[in-house]
C-alpha cells in the first residue's frame, strides 16, 4: 500500500474513540497533522475508561486528566465524555441519540471511528484481540451517520441542522485500505500516549507500542496510520 499525503480540505473533524487513549494509538498522528494545520479537532470519548491499566485509586478521574492532557498536545480543542461504564458499551438507542447530537452540533467533514467488525487485527505473525466496546462505538458511529445525522426524520431538531460528513476514516481495522503520512504529527502522537501514565506498561507501553507500529507500517522518516477510508460526498 502506498503512502499518501493527508488531504488539505477538511476544516472540521471528529475523533470517536470508545476508551480514554484510542483516538491517539489509532489516528494522534493524524489528528495532530489536521490540528496544525488549523482542522478543529473534537474528540469523543465513549466510556468512562474504569476498566483499564494498573490499579489506581480514582481511575476514571485520573483516566480523564490524562486524556485532557494528551488531548491538548495534540491540538484537539475539545474532549466530550459520555462516561458509559468500560466494558459494557452497546450500540443503543441512547448512545446513538448523542453521537447524533454530537455530530449535528459539531458539523464534521470528516469523522474518524473504530472499525465495527474487528474482533482481532494480526501484524504478520502476530494476533492482537479486538475490543467489544470499540466494535460497539463503531456500530452506534456509523448508525448515527447513516441514516440518522443527516436526516430531518431522525431525532428532530436534536442537536441542530441534519448533518452529514463528507468522509468516514475507520480505525483498528484487519484489513485498511488507505494509509497515510503522519510524519508531521508523530511526535505529538507519542508525547500525547505517554500522557496517559496510568496505561503504561512494561516494554515502554503505549508509545512504544504506537511507535513500533507506525515504524512498521512506514520508516523511520516517514511513520505511517493505516485506516478504511470511506469517501461519502465530494
Ligand atoms: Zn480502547
Amino acid at each position: 500500500m502506498n503512502i499518501e499525503q493527508i488531504p488539505d480540505n477538511f476544516k472540521r473533524a471528529l475523533s470517536i474513540s470508545a476508551h480514554p487513549d484510542d483516538s491517539e494509538f489509532s489516528a494522534g498522528g493524524t489528528l495532530a497533522h489536521l490540528a496544525k494545520t488549523g482542522v478543529k479537532v473534537t474528540l469523543v470519548v465513549c466510556t468512562d475508561g474504569g476498566k483499564g491499566g494498573r490499579d489506581v485509586d480514582n481511575i476514571t478521574e485520573v483516566r480523564y486528566q490524562e486524556q485532557e492532557a494528551a488531548a491538548a498536545l495534540l491540538g484537539i480543542r475539545k474532549v466530550i465524555r459520555l462516561d458509559y461504564p468500560d466494558g459494557e458499551l452497546t450500540a443503543s438507542d441512547d448512545f446513538r441519540d448523542r453521537l447524533i447530537e454530537i455530530i449535528r452540533q459539531t458539523t464534521p467533514d470528516v469523522i474518524f471511528g473504530h472499525h465495527p467488525q474487528t474482533f482481532y487485527k494480526r501484524h504478520g505473525r502476530m494476533a492482537y484481540m479486538g475490543h467489544s466496546d470499540h466494535r460497539a462505538a463503531g456500530s452506534a458511529m456509523l448508525d448515527a451517520i447513516y441514516p440518522r445525522a443527516g436526516s430531518p426524520n431522525f431525532s428532530p431538531g436534536r442537536g441542530g441542522d441534519p448533518w452529514s460528513p463528507a468522509e468516514v476514516w475507520l480505525f483498528d481495522c484487519e484489513k485498511p485500505d488507505h494509509l497515510v503520512d503522519v510524519s508531521q504529527g508523530f511526535s505529538e502522537k507519542i508525547a500525547a500516549l505517554q500522557a496517559h501514565d496510568s496505561q503504561q506498561g512494561a516494554g515502554g507501553g503505549l508509545a512504544e507500542g504506537a511507535r513500533r507500529l507506525g515504524h512498521y507500517l512506514g520508516s523511520d522518516s516517514q511513520p505511517a496510520e493505516p485506516f478504511v477510508r470511506l469517501i461519502l460526498r465530494r
